[in-house]
């Protein structure tokens, strides 16, 4: 079998057997296939697409690219929730410590930022010494220690993630159903756990910007997760706008910190809240997800989650005073304000437009091998619905250099739809699958 000749067949509309695509994905993970080569059969894949056999096949390739982590060490249920990424998505850190400390277990394997998304390990690795790279008995001593762990992916666990990941970062092969299923399902299944919570971002910030595909996404990924015995169920949630008010990395930390410390901006807190209380009844910790909701509100209410939080950055290695002195996260030097050009009523965000800004400041990758600045960020002021007068501040941009700033600049400043009439807000949570 030859590389060229499978890219040439999904170029040319074909459909690949369960070895071809086995012989891509290991012949990747070991180096055997360069770079240009997968990164063309990826973007084959993005034009034509993928078939259920395929998506199949790839999932279980990649999973079988590393092992199945066993945690039955652990004696409490395991349980994980994966986002397919959005803006201002830092709904990991809030809802893994809460988990943690209302009994069960979590060992998350996360990913960087991924096109205009932020990822769970770059925000992470804005907390001075945090260790997101952890070898497998190292994961195992941090859960053992305080029940959640946050990891990327390793030369051990799920390395084909590791490597595809990052090249779909770089050649903007990421918005295609069967590779964002097998991306996160490969790392989900090796994780060791009984049950998922998914959730599947739709609207102008999300890589499945329409609803239809997003309901075809997150029913991929739950028959996935079911076939292979796990418990799932996915929450269709939106991204017309960013979630929370920060962007960018130390940002999302502090916001997460605000939202464990029982303040945050309200749809941040309740979609932790939601999605804590849904793995809180996968994992059988509660008989219905109402008594889920109680629990992780109690979590918050106690200070427990916010211990959990402080526990594991120490365990991973990290600088725990941040949880009281938020000004030790890294912070740009400068600010600039984006103002309102009209009054009226703010009706729809061009969100993706954001995560792109952030990535030029300097907060995502426009290479593999580049190197995050974790102190940019955006701060919003506006919401979707609300009254604007012209002149009044959107948006606070914190960057570090000038020459990135005008192109930044404008792209959040055109990203606001403003109307005469008032739009109902998007509705935060709009279907659950698999329940
Ligand atoms: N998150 C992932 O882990 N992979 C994707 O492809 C998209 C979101």
């Amino acid at each position: 079998m030859r590389a060229v000749d499978l890219i040439r067949k999904k170029r040319d509309s074909g459909e690949h057997t369960g070895e071809e695509i086995d012989f891509l994905v290991s012949g990747y993970t070991r180096g055997d296939i360069p770079d240009y080569q997968m990164a063309a059969w990826l973007m084959a894949v993005w034009i034509r697409g993928l078939g259920p056999a395929e998506t199949a096949a790839l999932t279980e390739a990649m999973l079988h690219s590393g092992e199945i982590v066993d945690h039955s060490y652990l004696p409490m249920k395991k349980v994980d929730k994966h986002s397919t990424g959005g803006i201002g998505d830092k709904t990991s850190l809030i809802l893994a410590p809460i988990v943690a400390a209302g009994g069960l277990a979590v060992p998350m394997i996360s990913g960087r930022g991924l096109g205009h998304t932020g990822g769970t390990l770059d925000k992470l690795e804005s907390i001075p010494g945090f260790n997101t790279s952890l070898t497998l008995a190292d994961f195992r001593r941090v859960l053992q220690g305080c029940g959640l762990g946050l990891i990327g992916q390793t030369a051990e666990i799920a390395p084909a993630d590791k490597k595809i990941y990052a090249l779909r970062d770089a050649t903007s092969t990421v918005e295609n159903i069967g590779l964002i299923c097998a991306s996160i399902m490969s790392k989900k299944l090796a994780e060791g756990i009984d049950a998922l919570v998914l959730d599947v971002k739709t609207g102008s910030g999300a890589f499945m910007s329409r609803e239809a595909d997003a309901v075809r996404l997150a029913e991929v990924m739950v028959d996935t997760a079911k076939r292979t015995g796990k418990k799932a169920v996915a929450l269709l949630t939106d991204m017309n706008q960013p979630l929370g008010r920060m962007a960018g990395h130390s940002h999302e930390v502090i916001e997460s910190i605000d939202v464990l410390k029982g303040q945050g901006p309200d749809d941040l807190r309740t979609l932790g809240l939601e999605l804590s209380a849904w793995m809180f009844y996968l994992g059988e910790r509660v008989k219905s997800v109402e008594d889920g909701r109680h629990l992780a509100e109690q979590m918050i209410a106690s200070g427990k989650a916010l211990e959990r939080f402080r526990q594991c950055i120490r365990l991973q290695g990290g600088n725990e005073r941040i949880i009281d002195d938020t000004s030790l996260l890294p912070m740009a030097k400068f600010r600039v304000e984006i103002f309102s050009p009209k009054s009226g009523f703010i009706s729809a965000t061009r969100c993706r437009d954001f995560g792109i800004a952030l990535a030029i400041l300097g907060g995502g990758r426009n290479r593999k091998e580049d190197q995050i600045d974790h102190g940019v960020g955006l701060e919003f002021y506006k919401r979707i619905g609300d009254r604007v007068q012209a002149g009044e501040k959107l948006v606070t941009i914190q960057y570090n250099s000038e020459a990135k700033l005008a192109e930044a600049k404008n792209l959040v400043a055109s990203a606001f739809e403003i109307g005469e009439m008032a739009t109902p807000p998007p509705p935060l949570i709009s279907r659950i699958i698999g329940a």
